[in-house]
């Protein structure tokens, strides 16, 4: 057994993409605020406080870095979704998140996290459709599936991968909190990020 993401730290915190230095290799999370990144996160890297796990929705703003090895590394972008504190109060899913995909030059794969009651919202699939037309390499994450007892989770496999016109292999469905499938998605990014 690899050491996987278990030695990840913390690296940085950052509102200005353009600040952040270059890595070899990259993979970042997008979510909906609440869909459990920071809880992923933390699942995935064996840690118990590393992301910053909010009761609050929408708190989360900045981009929160992960070093797993030496210029290899996990970003957690804002949450999108809850318009907590935005001016607007639309839900948008932001130029900071734009931006941040539009500037990285070894990013190599993008995790979308979705809730697994709240499925695909609107923002979700702007999200996923922006992804598709711009040709990024993404994945699906489908989190809290504890929340369903089997048969009812299998009557909401084919629903959420219904909607999204993938098969419900092509999906990673886990709970973070509950520490459900988390083993595959690690050894996913351990390849992506050679560690
Ligand atoms: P973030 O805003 O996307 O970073 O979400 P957090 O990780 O802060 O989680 C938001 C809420 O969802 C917290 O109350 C978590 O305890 C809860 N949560 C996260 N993952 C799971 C899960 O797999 N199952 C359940 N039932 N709750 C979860």
């Amino acid at each position: 057994m690899t050491q996987m993401l278990r030695g990840a730290k913390y690296l940085a915190t950052e509102t200005d993409t353009l600040k952040l230095t270059e890595s070899e290799a990259e993979v970042t999370f997008v979510g909906r605020s609440n869909s459990g990144k920071s809880t992923l996160i933390n699942a995935l890297c064996e840690k118990k406080n590393m992301a910053h796990v909010s009761k609050v929705p929408g708190k989360t703003r900045t981009i929160n870095v992960y070093e797993v090895k030496p210029y290899r590394w996990i970003v957690d972008l804002p949450g999108y979704g809850f318009a907590v504190g935005s001016k607007s109060g639309k839900a948008e899913f932001g130029p900071m998140i734009e931006a941040y995909l539009t500037s990285r030059n070894n990013l190599c794969m993008v995790f979308v996290i979705l809730d697994v009651v709240a499925g695909p919202t609107k923002l979700d699939i702007s999200m996923i459709n922006w992804l598709r037309q711009h040709a990024y390499l993404f994945y699906i994450i489908v989190n809290k599936i504890d929340k369903f007892g089997a048969s009812k989770l299998e009557v909401r496999k084919k629903e959420i991968s219904g909607q999204l016109a993938l098969a419900p292999a092509d999906i990673f469905w886990i709970s973070s909190k509950n520490k459900i499938q988390i083993e595959p998605l690690q050894k996913q990014i351990a390849k992506l990020l050679d560690v």
